[in-house]
C-alpha cells in the first residue's frame, strides 16, 4: 500500500511559506490507518520495549493503536496542567517562545525501555524534548517512531543517538 497518498499537502499552513503535511486523508482510511499502525508496531515486535509514550496531541493516534497491538502499557505526555497527579515537566524552547511537556511520575518505571511515537518527525524538537522528559522520569528511549519524516530538516540529526525509524519519507 502506498501511503504516501493517504497525506496531503496544505500550503501556508499554520503560516505562510510552511507546507503543512495533513496526515487526516489517512485517519480517513481505516485500511490505510490500520495497515500504518500494523508497520510501525511490527518493526518494534521483537525489540526491547517496556512501554509505549507520545506527546499530545496528534502523537496518540499512533501510539494508542501501537500498544494496544503491541500490548504494551500506553503513557501520555502532556501540556501542562493537564494531568491531574503528580508529575515530572521538562519545558524546552521553540522558534516562538518555550514548551512543556509533563509525565507523572509513576509512569515510567526505572530503566523501563520507552518507545516514543509521534506522527511527524520535523525539526526534532518535540521528540528530543519527550525523549528528555522519559529520561528525567528514570526511563530509556527504546526508539523514536513516526510515521511521516520531513528529511530535509534534519530531525533525525537532532535525536542523534537515539533509534529512529519512520514508515514514510519526504
Ligand atoms: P518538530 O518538533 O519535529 O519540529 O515538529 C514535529 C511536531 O509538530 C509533531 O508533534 C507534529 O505533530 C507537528 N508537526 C510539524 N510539522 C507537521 C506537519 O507538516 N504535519 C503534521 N501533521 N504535523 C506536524
Amino acid at each position: 500500500m502506498d501511503l504516501r497518498s493517504y497525506i496531503r499537502d496544505v500550503p501556508d499552513f499554520p503560516k505562510p511559506g510552511i507546507l503543512f503535511k495533513d496526515i487526516t486523508p489517512l485517519l480517513a482510511d481505516p485500511s490505510a490507518y490500520a495497515y500504518a499502525v500494523a508497520k510501525l508496531a511490527a518493526h518494534y515486535a521483537t525489540r526491547p520495549v517496556d512501554a509505549i509514550a507520545a506527546a499530545e496531541a496528534r502523537g496518540f493516534l499512533f501510539a494508542a493503536p501501537m500498544a494496544l497491538e503491541l500490548r504494551k502499557p500506553l503513557i501520555p505526555l502532556r501540556k501542562p496542567g493537564k494531568l491531574p497527579f503528580q508529575t515530572h515537566s521538562y519545558k524546552y524552547d521553540l522558534e516562538y517562545g518555550s514548551a512543556e511537556l509533563q509525565v507523572h511520575i509513576d509512569a515510567i518505571a526505572p530503566h523501563a525501555q520507552v518507545l516514543l511515537v509521534d506522527d511527524v518527525l520535523a525539526t526534532g524538537g518535540t521528540m528530543a524534548a519527550a525523549c528528555k522528559l522519559v529520561e528525567q522520569a528514570g526511563g530509556k528511549v527504546a526508539g523514536c517512531a513516526f510515521l511521516l519524516e520531513l528529511t530535509h530538516l534534519q530531525g533525525r540529526e537532532r535525536l542523534a543517538g537515539y533509534d529512529c525509524f519512520s514508515l514514510i519519507q519526504c
